[in-house]
């Protein structure tokens, strides 16, 4: 079965404001072909445009807002805060930087963190470490970093020397010197490429943007051994599936397989932008003074709500949520990959679910899923992604499938 081509996003969209989008497409530097809606508040688990039609969301702004909007407590504690103080000269320690640091910290492996604004900048934080660590204790030669095919881990020229999408990289390149790709889940393929000059292994424990591929614990065990082996710092980008997203606050603790750096953002600010990356001590000593900064990470604001977002997701009752609802997303898809035919290799951990559509037409089946209000996402070549907020119920898996099984009807 599929959907009904001969409607397009465009010119069905009631809420399609053709002036709005040629205003934005002309004062907007190029990066997202936008969509045709225009949104205008949010509550819950639900976005509303301009018309006020609801919309459900199961995109949660890529693994962002994960509690959804005005979550109990979210925007109030931004509100006191802005009341108090919202940003502070970065180099004074405030109390809101210090207890946000001890609470993540107490909840991981780690000994020291860093705060930053967004993902791409946690990953920079990482590799600069890594790099700088094994210059140090290995030598000026041992700068190579490993990273996996199809993997993200953001726009900036660092991260983008890792990431192992190439398209996003045409136009960028020279990149990193010293960069080598491997495959994901295959041990073998990153034997053949390190040795004596690697300095770190970078990875994402999911795939978020390649397709949500979860690794094998085997896979992160044997980097984790490798690592040691070559005394290389292993790194695992949790941008995506960390905070929660697994069903465990890192997705590392899923697996029982510790790293030596971790980057996260997304999740941790929960729509308000921060970004941290969180180490062991012996790593992260080789960052000193002067050698990084960011002039608004670890404000009082960000820190304030970080803190909040750690302490609400790390509640086992959130977290059994997001595996239990989590899975039954996963066997609604799956079912409804049988019933419709429409859907091929359903996969999915936690809150993080995905299914192929067919070749070339997962944009178009998204857009036509925001039609029947419900906004998804997609990934890898051509798959269809859920990543909803975290708090969602069994309810909301129903009403996203009915949705679903509409948009594929070619229904309006
Ligand atoms: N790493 C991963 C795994 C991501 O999914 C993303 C964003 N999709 C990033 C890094 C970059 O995050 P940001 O856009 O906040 O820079």
């Amino acid at each position: 079965m599929t959907i009904d081509d001969s409607t397009t996003h465009s010119s069905n969209n009631p809420n399609n404001d053709p002036e709005f989008l040629t205003l934005a497409n002309d004062v907007l530097i190029n990066v997202y072909p936008f969509w045709p809606v225009q949104m205008a508040r949010a509550s819950g688990v639900y976005i509303y445009d301009t018309n006020d039609r609801e919309y459900l969301d199961f995109g949660a702004c890529i693994a962002t807002t994960s509690l959804g909007y005005d979550y109990p407590g979210y925007n109030e504690t931004l509100n006191a805060q802005i009341k108090k103080q919202h940003l502070g000269l970065c180099y004074i320690a405030t109390e809101e930087r210090l207890s946000a640091a001890q609470t993540l910290l107490s909840h991981s492996d780690f000994d020291q963190i860093f705060f930053c604004s967004t993902g791409a900048e946690a990953v920079e934080g990482c590799l600069k470490t890594a790099r700088k660590r094994s210059v140090e204790v290995k030598g000026p030669e041992a700068i190579e970093i490993i990273y996996v095919k199809d993997s993200f881990h953001g726009r900036t020229m660092g991260a983008l020397s890792v990431n192992g999408q190439e398209d996003l990289r045409a136009g960028f390149e020279p990149l990193l010197p010293g960069t080598y790709q491997a495959i994901f889940n295959d041990l073998d393929s990153v034997r053949n490429v390190i040795n004596k000059n690697t300095a770190a292994i970078i990875v994402e424990p999911v795939l978020g943007e390649g397709g949500i591929i979860a690794a094998d614990p085997e896979f992160l065990q044997g980097l984790r051994d490798l690592c040691d082996e070559y005394n290389a710092v292993l790194i695992f980008d949790e941008v995506q599936c960390g905070m929660g997203r697994i069903g465990t606050l890192f997705a590392y603790q899923h697996y029982g397989v510790v790293p030596d750096l971790i980057a996260l953002a997304k999740g941790l600010g929960g729509g308000f932008p921060v970004g941290a990356y969180m180490g062991r001590r012996d790593i992260t000593a080789h960052i000193t003074h002067g050698s990084h900064g960011s002039t608004y990470g670890g404000g009082p604001l960000a820190c304030k709500i970080a803190q909040f977002m750690v302490e609400e997701i790390s509640k086992p009752d959130l977290l059994q949520n997001v595996r239990d609802v989590g899975q039954y997303l996963l066997d609604e898809m799956t079912a409804l990959a049988k019933e419709t035919g429409a859907f091929s290799n359903v996969r999915g951990i936690g809150m993080m679910v995905a299914a192929d559509y067919e070749k070339g037409k997962a944009k178009d089946l998204m857009h036509h899923c925001v039609q029947n209000g419900l906004i998804v996402l997609y990934c890898g070549q051509n798959s269809l992604r859920f990543l909803p907020p975290l708090i969602i119920t069994r309810d909301h898996v129903d009403e996203a499938m009915a949705k679903l099984r509409k948009t594929l009807k070619g229904g309006k």
